[in-house]
C-alpha cells in the first residue's frame, strides 16, 4: 500500500490530532498514521488549562469542549495547601477544564475528520527515512506493508517516539527518582467535597471526579512505596492502603477501570527539527505530570507548528520559518521541567523539614501576586514569544511583539479571536493612517478595528496562533 501526501503525522494522540487539524485547515493534504486500531479509553490527562481552551476558541471549538468538561476555578502547585486561583486569570476562560484525554481525543478526531484529514488506524510506523526532497515512512498495516511519502513528517508518537530515534535526535535528561500510582475507581464512601487533596508524612493523595458521575481519579504518592520501579504492577489493595494511610480515612475504592504507575522521568529532545522531520508533544518532552501540563504544552507545540508548516508546504514562507518553531518552543520545554521538578520535590517532601518548606511556600501563595504568577505559568497564559517573524514596514511598539492577544476590546464585532477562526494572519488596522496592507508569510485577513483598543498603535499584525507579531506605532 502506498500513499503520497504533503505532511505525514505519526501518532493520533491529542498532539497529532491537533496538528493534523491545523494543517488541514490551512489547506494541506494530511495523512495521520496511528498504530492503535481503536481510540484510547484511558482518562490520562484530565486538566485542560486556560491557554489550551483559549487556543481551541481561536478556531471556534471551545464551546464543544466546555460542554463535555467541568470547569474548576482552582488548581494545585506541588500539592501545596494554598490552591492556585485561576479565576484571577486575564482570559475569557479563567479556569482549568477537567475533561478526560479520551474525550479530548474524540472531539479532536471528529473535527479532523470533518476537515478532511485522512486518519489511518492500525498503521504501525517502523522506519522513517528522509532525503532532500521528502520523507518516507514504512510500516505494517494488518497483514500488509505500507509506504507513506510526504514532503514533511511530524513525530507526535509519544514518549518512546520511533520518529525521534530514526531522525537521530537525542533525548537527554534525568532518570526517574519517584513513582506515583493512579486509579480510576468508584468510591463506596461519600466524599466531603467534590475534589480532595491530603498531604501527610505518609504521602500525597488527590481525588478528582472523572465527570461521569460514577468514577474518581485517585493519585497516590506513597512515602513508603514511591521508589518502586515504574514497571511494578499496581493493585487495588496498594492504592486503597496508600490512600487510607495518607488521609486517615478509607474511601473504599472499588471497580478499578484503570490502574497505573507513572514517574518523574524528565527528558528533552535536543532539537525539534531535523531536516524534513519535526517533533511535537511527548515525543519532544516528558516530565512528571504535575499540575497537568504535558498535553497542554504538546497541543501548544502543535498550534505553533501547524500554520508555519502549512505556509512552507504552500510556498508562502521559506523553510527557515520552521526554525522559529524550535526557537520558540524549545525554551518552554526547559521551563516546564523547572516547574515540574520543583513540584516533584514539594510533593515528595514528607519529612518534618519538607513539610516545613511546604508550609512556608503555601503561606507565600496567599500573596495574590505570587499566586497569579504560578497560575499564569501553569495555565500557559504567561507565554509570549521574543521576536517578530515579519519585518514591520514602520516603527513598532516593542512591548507588543510576541504578546498573546486577549479576546476582548479590539474588533468592532467584540471578539478578536473570532476573526482568527480560519487560521489566517490577521491585520487589524486601527487607524486610517495605517498601511492598507502588509506583507507576511501566509494568507492575511485585513480588518478595520477599534482605534482606542491599543493606545498608540496604528495597526496590529496577529499571527494565526493568536500572538501579536508587531504593533505599528
Ligand atoms: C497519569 C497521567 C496524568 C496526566 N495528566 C495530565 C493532565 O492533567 N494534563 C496534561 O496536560 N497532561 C497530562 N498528562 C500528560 C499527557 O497524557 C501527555 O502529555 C499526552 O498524552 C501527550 O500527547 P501526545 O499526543 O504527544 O502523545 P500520546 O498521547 O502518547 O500519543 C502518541 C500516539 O502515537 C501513537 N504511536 C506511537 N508510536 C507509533 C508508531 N510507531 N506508529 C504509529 N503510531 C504510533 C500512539 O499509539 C499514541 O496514540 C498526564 C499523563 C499521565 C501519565
Amino acid at each position: 500500500m502506498k500513499w503520497n501526501t504533503d505532511v505525514t503525522v505519526v501518532g493520533g494522540g491529542p498532539v497529532g490530532l491537533m496538528l493534523a487539524c491545523e494543517l488541514r485547515l490551512a489547506g494541506c493534504e494530511v495523512l495521520l498514521l496511528e498504530r492503535r486500531a481503536e481510540r484510547g479509553s484511558h482518562s490520562r490527562a484530565l486538566s485542560m488549562h486556560a491557554r489550551t481552551v483559549e487556543t481551541l476558541g481561536l478556531r471556534g471549538l471551545a464551546p464543544r469542549f466546555i460542554e463535555r468538561g467541568r470547569p474548576f476555578a482552582v488548581g494545585h502547585y506541588g500539592a501545596l495547601e494554598t490552591m492556585l486561583d485561576f479565576s484571577a486569570l486575564d482570559s475569557s476562560y479563567p479556569f482549568q477544564l477537567v475533561i478526560p484525554q479520551s474525550m479530548t481525543e474524540q472531539l479532536l478526531e471528529e473535527h479532523a475528520l470533518a476537515l478532511g484529514v485522512r486518519i489511518q488506524r492500525g498503521a504501525l510506523v517502523e522506519t522513517v527515512r528522509q532525503d532532500a526532497a521528502g520523507v518516507v515512512a514504512t510500516g505494517q498495516l494488518g497483514q500488509q506493508r505500507f509506504s507513506a511519502s510526504a514532503a514533511w513528517l511530524v513525530g507526535c508518537d509519544g514518549a518512546r517516539s520511533l520518529v525521534r530515534q530514526q531522525a537521530g535526535i537525542d533525548f537527554e535528561g534525568y532518570a526517574a527518582s519517584t513513582t506515583a500510582i493512579l486509579g480510576d475507581v468508584q468510591l463506596r464512601a461519600p466524599l466531603p467535597a467534590p475534589a480532595i487533596m491530603k498531604v501527610s508524612e505518609e504521602g500525597v493523595l488527590m481525588i478528582v471526579p472523572l465527570g461521569d458521575g460514577l468514577h474518581h481519579r485517585l493519585i497516590v504518592i506513597d512515602a513508603r512505596r514511591c521508589r518502586l520501579p515504574v514497571t511494578e504492577p499496581v493493585t487495588l489493595a496498594e492504592l486503597a492502603d496508600g490512600a487510607q494511610r495518607i488521609a486517615g480515612i478509607d474511601y473504599l475504592p472499588t471497580a478499578p477501570r484503570w490502574l497505573s504507575r507513572f514517574s518523574d522521568e524528565t527528558r528533552h529532545a535536543g532539537r525539534y527539527r531535523e531536516g524534513r522531520i519535526l517533533l511535537a508533544g511527548d515525543a519532544a518532552h516528558i516530565h512528571m505530570p504535575a499540575g497537568g501540563q504535558g498535553m497542554n504544552v504538546g497541543m501548544q507545540d502543535a498550534f505553533n507548528l501547524g500554520w508555519k508548516l502549512a505556509a512552507v508546504v504552500q510556498g508562502q514562507a521559506p523553510q527557515a520559518l520552521l526554525d522559529s518553531y524550535h526557537d520558540e518552543r524549545h525554551p518552554l520545554g526547559a521551563q516546564l521541567f523547572r516547574n515540574t521538578m520543583a513540584q516533584t520535590v514539594l510533593m515528595t517532601a514528607f519529612d518534618v523539614r519538607g513539610l516545613a518548606l511546604r508550609s512556608q511556600l503555601s503561606a507565600l501563595l496567599m500573596q495574590p501576586q505570587a499566586n497569579l504568577q504560578l497560575a499564569q505559568e501553569i495555565s500557559g497564559l504567561g507565554i509570549g514569544y521574543p521576536a517578530s517573524l515579519n519585518t514591520p514596514p514602520a516603527a513598532v511598539l516593542p512591548e507588543w511583539s510576541g504578546r498573546r492577544l486577549r479576546d476582548h476590546g479590539i474588533a468592532p464585532a467584540g471578539s478578536v479571536h473570532g476573526l482568527l477562526h480560519r487560521g489566517e494572519w490577521l491585520y487589524l488596522r486601527l487607524s486610517d493612517k495605517a498601511p492598507l496592507s502588509v506583507a507576511c508569510t501566509g494568507r492575511v485577513h485585513t480588518v478595520r478595528g477599534d482605534s482606542d483598543a491599543v493606545p498608540g498603535a496604528r495597526a496590529l499584525l496577529v499571527r494565526p496562533d493568536g500572538y501579536v507579531d508587531y504593533a505599528l506605532a
